[in-house]
């Protein structure tokens, strides 16, 4: 959430050149207010990512007096991107773009911290959307809802029992439902699921796609008829077990998007916690399994 939007004015006449994000405050964040990780209405855990909002070049990576601060050129557009209150950088410190450093859109390219000229010292990101330098910043809010929402990867992994959301996705020959349509482009993890008709449920399968095709990976699992084309072919290399395929009709599948670097680490998580039947790789060693 913003919790200080663009142009709000400051001491001396000044107004804010960009906007404060935050995490809106959850029932189950135990954060207390007036602390450094948090306000009554917005929150900022430790140890949370600040991500490169495009891909693009780092500019500058440097310390100043309001924390580690870092500019990323959006060339060939005229876009650049500020972050400030960085508390540790991920990106090599460099100015006018003498390291000709490269980031991905969803790249962690430092840690959340606080201003450390402000006297509340809550910590939060300071962004900042330039259209051809520091003096031509504009309100970054109008094109934020636009963007693809990921998981802080450091969280993802850390976040060991976020319970997963199994849902129906329709009879075979019907659409799939919107929230699956979605996945087109994304990356991620998915589970698949069969409650039988004695009231169990068996978990049958995990997987993944760190390559942003989380739409098709999940989906072949249920178009029976490519068994028989080698669409398989080749997935073994992202360690797929081939042939998989259920009826639509009868499963429940759960999903959490995430960005490309930890899908494989959340897979094999999920594969160890969950045991599905039919996973042939990932699955627990006999040893491991304690009696
Ligand atoms: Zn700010």
């Amino acid at each position: 959430m913003i919790t200080d939007g663009f142009g709000s004015p400051r001491p001396g006449g000044i107004r804010h050149g960009g906007v404060d994000i935050m995490y809106l405050r959850a029932p189950t964040d135990t954060f207390k207010p007036r602390t450094a990780n948090g306000s009554w209405l917005s929150v900022m855990p430790d140890n949370t990512a600040a991500l490169a909002a495009s891909d693009g070049v780092v500019w500058s990576a440097m310390k100043t007096p309001r924390g580690f601060a870092v500019v990323i050129d959006h060339g060939p557009t005229k876009a650049a991107t500020f972050y400030t209150h960085l508390e540790q950088l991920f990106v090599k410190e460099t100015a006018n773009a003498k390291a000709g450093e490269r980031v991905r859109a969803g790249q962690e390219i430092g840690i959340i911290g606080a201003d450390p000229l402000d006297q509340g010292r809550l910590k939060h990101m300071h962004f900042e959307l330039w259209l051809g330098g520091p003096s031509d910043a504009v309100d970054p809010s109008y094109v934020m809802p636009g963007w693809e929402v990921v998981n802080d990867p450091r969280r993802a992994t850390l976040a060991r029992n976020v319970s997963l959301t199994y849902r129906p996705i329709g009879a075979r020959g019907e659409p799939y439902p919107n929230w699956i349509r979605e996945l087109d482009g994304k990356s991620g993890v998915y589970v698949i699921r069969e409650p039988a008709s004695d009231g169990t449920v068996e978990t049958v399968y995990v997987g993944e796609s760190h390559t942003n095709r989380l739409y098709d990976t999940l989906t072949r699992h249920f178009q029976t008829w490519r068994r028989w084309k080698g669409f398989w072919k080749g997935q073994y290399g992202e360690g797929h077990d081939p042939g998989l395929t259920y009826d639509r009709g009868r499963v429940e599948v759960a999903v959490r998007v995430t960005s490309p670097s930890v899908a494989i680490d959340e897979e094999a998580r999920l594969i160890t916690r969950l045991r599905p039947r039919d996973n042939l790789l990932g699955q627990p060693a006999e040893d491991d399994v304690p009696f």
